[in-house]
């Protein structure tokens, strides 16, 4: 039986595991294809590339997830079988992940000068799955007592043109495909679920070069695998899945290999690869 997990995370990013550990685990618990696909950074691929020659029945597919904004909030994008040595990839990456850290330092530099020192460990620890961003700041803000509600710290000191405010970079999520399909990956919109105006989101994206979305995620109830497997098809996209391990917490994480992506998905993502270097070779 085939057991498949195409979103993992590695210590290269915010999970527990160092990417040969997690190829090591993955072989143990005898899955059969996985994808490491860690926050805005592909250096765990070669080290894992490399762990995954010892293991023959486990198929290694290089990957990452970008991290980027929408005027309704974060969403992220998954790139599978990407080039990691792409020079564009890699810089631009670098790019967001120095601006995206350097800007909540500036911020809590600007707030302990004004008297609201705050730990930047902690805020780290409160941003979990994802980039470290003002809603964090604001929440350890709040903890500290120095404002009443996470609204306030805003309007009073991280909303634009307020006093600790600090602008950064910022990356579309059609921006990340284009990246993502010109480092030769497949772009997949990851855990599209509560994704606010996902129908008119997911056009933009598709005409982006957007060629599947994540169905088979961590704990999706079944009706909503249905709907978005129907809404895949529906818009001539693949499904992918995966658990988003992160090796934190055994007892309450789905663990790896336990999303339930059925086998056709590499078959589909293969498939989709083959065709995509095809035309590259006719053109
Ligand atoms: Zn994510
Ligand atoms: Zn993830």
């Amino acid at each position: 039986m085939s057991r498949i997990d195409l979103h993992l995370h590695s210590s290269i990013s915010d999970g527990v595991l160092s990417p040969a550990e997690l190829v090591a685990k993955a072989a143990e618990l005898g899955l059969t294809a996985i994808s490491l696909t860690d926050h805005d950074n592909v250096d765990g691929i070669a080290p894992a590339m490399e762990a995954a020659e010892k293991y023959p029945c486990l198929a290694f597919i290089p990957g990452l997830e970008i991290s980027t904004d929408t005027s309704t909030g974060e969403v992220h994008v998954l790139g599978y079988y990407i080039d990691h040595t792409n020079p564009e990839l890699v810089t631009v990456l670098k790019k967001l992940r120095d601006s995206r850290l350097g800007r909540a330092l500036k911020m809590i530099e600007k707030l302990s000068e004004m008297g609201m020192p705050i730990d930047w460990e902690h805020v780290k620890e409160l941003s979990g799955d994802g980039s470290v961003g003002r809603p964090h700041i604001a929440q350890a803000l709040m903890e500290k007592g120095y404002i009443e509600t996470i609204k306030e710290a805003f309007s009073k000191y991280i909303a634009f043109g307020r006093p600790a405010y600090v602008p950064r970079e910022k990356m579309t999520p059609a921006e990340a495909i284009e990246l993502i399909t010109r480092a030769d990956g497949l772009a997949v919109l990851a855990h599209p679920l509560g994704i606010p105006n996902l129908d008119t989101l997911l056009k933009t994206l598709v005409r982006a070069g957007l060629i599947g979305i994540e169905v088979y995620y961590k704990d999706y109830p079944t009706a909503d695998r249905e709907s978005l497997a129907g809404l895949a098809d529906k818009l001539g996209l693949i499904a992918t899945g995966g658990s988003d391990y992160h090796g934190l917490d055994d007892s309450t994480e789905v663990m790896m290999g336990e999303a339930g992506v059925p086998p056709y998905v590499v078959d589909n993502l293969i498939a989709m690869v083959e065709n995509s270097s095809l035309k590259s070779t006719l053109l």
